[in-house]
């Protein structure tokens, strides 16, 4: 049967070339992931360079796209609770036990402040007074005892309330104090 060995012989060498097609295949989304991969690599510093320009911008006042002045001044906090943060923890570190002291506070929760998504739609008045602003030093002995339910004062420019010591409003993004 010359009909049976050649078809024979055609299964073989299929079988063959699918293997080697299968391997090819998975040779060329490797290649194709390893491409995708440095797209998106180049596409994050990017975005990381477009993040550096426009807080440039904000922090020069040259930045005027509410949203977008909104957002830097969002990470402007962040960044002011972090250091605020990495010095509270430095303060942990240092402390050394005493007998007789008082036990720690257990932590709080910790709440970012709140992006508000879209414009400012409320325009009150400008209420000024009350906040005792940046005022209070890194609290000493005994430390971290404030409440925080009243940690909201309204800002000076647009009357949102923000917190007692932000440096930026998260509202309108303007400088406060
Ligand atoms: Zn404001």
């Amino acid at each position: 049967m010359a009909d049976f060995v050649e078809s024979a012989k055609h299964l073989v060498s299929a079988a063959v070339s699918r293997t080697t097609w299968e391997a090819q295949k998975q040779l060329r989304i490797r290649n194709k992931q390893g491409e995708i991969d440095q797209l998106l690599k180049q596409r994050q510093l990017l975005l990381e360079e477009l993040a550096t320009a426009a807080m440039t911008l904000y922090q020069q006042g040259a930045l005027s796209q509410p949203q977008l002045a909104r957002i830097c001044a969002s990470i402007q906090e962040l960044d002011a609770d972090l250091s605020n943060r990495e010095q509270q923890l430095q303060e942990i570190k240092n402390e050394t036990y005493q007998p007789e002291q008082f036990a720690p506070q257990p932590p709080r929760d910790y709440t970012p402040p709140p992006v508000t998504p879209t414009a400012p739609t409320t325009q009150q008045a400008p209420t000024v007074g009350g906040a005792p602003g940046m005022t209070r030093a890194s609290a000493g002995a005994g430390g971290s005892g404030t409440s925080r339910a009243a940690d909201k004062v309204p800002c000076p420019h647009c009357g949102q309330p923000v917190r007692v010591r932000a440096l930026y409003c998260s509202n309108c993004g303007k400088k406060i104090g």
